[in-house]
């Protein structure tokens, strides 16, 4: 086992490069109608531990910075990673150049007003920094829950594995802003699959995607950890010999683990302001949701509040400011089951004049920033699970995504998931193996019709939501709580 590392740190220390970039942005600051630089530094370890023994040890740091023009209304971007002065000039004469080329084909025409000045900071909230970590420790904790997922000789594979990022971000702009973010990052998964020959069946925690939040060392607690591990495996085993789900229409409840792919899939991408406008039909796809329905369409039923909230504590894609500098605040998507607002930056809502949020954001220094999603979350409702369950006279309970397909105007969609519990008369009866549910978007929210507590609210992510031209893969944050939906079409699998 190797580590592998690319694309080394310059010898400058973070603050003097900083600094250098200050000095080298007076130079060009007036040389456009705007300009902004950006500079992201990120360090990422990856690790992975399969049945007790190390795999994969991956370490990097990559780092550059982003320049953005504005010339005669229209915005260009240039990019390097090389951070000295020749590198600098060639990446502002080419957005320069770039930009002046392309301003006689702009889409719109904007002003100075969409990329206001601010001045701020952010920092995850955490309790030790993630550089506190040692290789020792991480993969220590990686081992002993590899070990612990691996609890019968039937659970043939046992993977823990985490990655840990540590980002930072400078941007300065010659309106007068200037913003330093941090986040430390955590991704920690977990799956075990068990066998007996003529079965196979996964169970992971949450998905496969695992626990994606911002936070600290602390995270890193293993009597917690193992007690998930005991859980995973035992329900591994558990499906081995667990019925088929059937193929009806009946109740569904959504476990906030599957509710978190339901909620990015079919709210978050059909509401991203630049698919309703077009610019993303060649690759990403469209939208079924039209300019004209903010503030009309009834999205889904009365109890459903969908929240834009970028202050999420420990969420995975919280900031106080977009990646060009907007100030990020709590906004309602949709209220009491009414589309109120879109995923849209301040270019999006100037071009369409629809109300959105600060979600211009870019994966990385070389990437320029599009409407994305950010911490995107149901809030919850009045009841117990218990008592939702009790609501049920046929259901099925499904947990942790495991597939999904949905068209590309986000209208009709068919998830699968890893676990499932039939409900019969308002009691949990068995367990399920290979549940699936099908729906079309509008129709299946407006079929919600109960929501458990605020206090059961559980939080996920994804650090791989992709979308752009050249790609993009961003982290977002959904939150949810258990959610009941009525007459839904389930069916089993092979
Ligand atoms: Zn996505």
């Amino acid at each position: 086992m190797q580590a592998q590392t690319k694309n080394e740190t310059p010898s400058l220390k973070a603050e003097n490069l900083a600094q250098f970039l200050q000095t080298e942005f007076k130079k060009y600051r007036s040389a456009a109608d705007f300009v902004s630089f950006k500079m992201i530094r990120e360090k990422t370890r990856d690790y992975s531990v399969r049945n007790g023994k190390a795999e994969d040890l991956t370490e990097f740091v990559d780092l550059g910075l982003m320049i953005e023009v504005m010339v005669s209304g229209h915005i260009g971007y240039g990019a390097t990673c090389e951070l000295t002065a020749d590198g600098i000039k060639r990446a502002f004469e080419r957005a320069l150049n770039m930009t002046r080329t392309s301003a006689s084909r702009a889409v719109y025409k904007f002003d100075k007003n969409i990329r206001p000045a601010v001045q701020g900071t952010y920092s995850t909230s955490r309790k030790v920094r993630l550089d506190k970590l040692s290789l020792t420790e991480i993969f220590d904790y990686l081992k002993k829950t590899s070990l612990g997922l691996k609890t019968n000789d039937k659970i043939i594979s046992a993977v823990s594995d985490a990655m840990l990022i540590e980002c930072t971000q400078n941007y300065f702009s010659s309106e007068g802003t200037e913003i330093f973010q941090e986040f430390d990052i955590i991704v920690n998964s977990m799956s075990a699959t068990a066998s007996d020959g003529k079965e196979s069946q996964t169970r992971s925690l949450h998905g496969g995607r695992g626990n994606c939040i911002q936070g600290g060392a602390e995270y890193f607690q293993l009597d917690n950890a193992l007690r998930e591990c005991e859980t995973i495996s035992r329900e591994a085993l558990e499906l081995l010999t667990a019925e088929n789900c059937p193929s009806e229409t009946c109740d569904l409840i959504l476990a906030p683990d599957q509710m978190l792919l339901q909620i990015h899939e079919s709210i978050g991408h059909p509401l991203e302001l630049d698919r309703i406008l077009g610019d993303e039909r060649n690759f990403a796809g469209w939208s079924f949701v039209q300019p004209a329905d903010f503030g009309h369409l009834q999205y889904g039923s009365p109890i459903m509040n969908v929240v834009f909230d970028p202050a999420g504590a420990n969420q995975l894609a919280s900031y106080n400011f977009d990646d060009v500098g907007n100030k990020a605040d709590k906004k309602y998507l949709i209220k009491s089951g009414k589309l109120e607002a879109a995923l849209g930056s301040l270019e999006s809502q100037t071009r369409s004049k629809i109300s959105g949020v600060a979600n211009a954001r870019s994966s990385s220094w070389n990437r320029a920033p599009i409407d994305r999603m950010a911490n995107i979350n149901l809030e919850g409702g009045d009841l117990s699970l218990d008592q939702m369950i009790a609501k049920v006279e046929r259901g099925v309970i499904m947990y942790s995504n495991r597939s999904w397909s949905i068209d590309d105007y986000r209208r009709k969609f068919q998830f699968g998931c890893e676990y499932g519990k039939l409900i019969e008369n308002g009691k949990v009866t068995k367990t399920l193996k290979n549940p699936n549910y099908r729906g079309v978007t509008v129709p299946f929210w407006n079929a919600l019709s109960g929501l458990t507590t605020t206090d059961t609210i559980e939080s996920y992510g994804s650090p791989y939501c992709g979308k752009g031209e050249p790609s993009q893969v961003i982290r977002v944050g959904h939150a949810s709580p258990y959610a009941l939906f009525k007459n839904i079409e389930v069916f089993g699998g092979g």
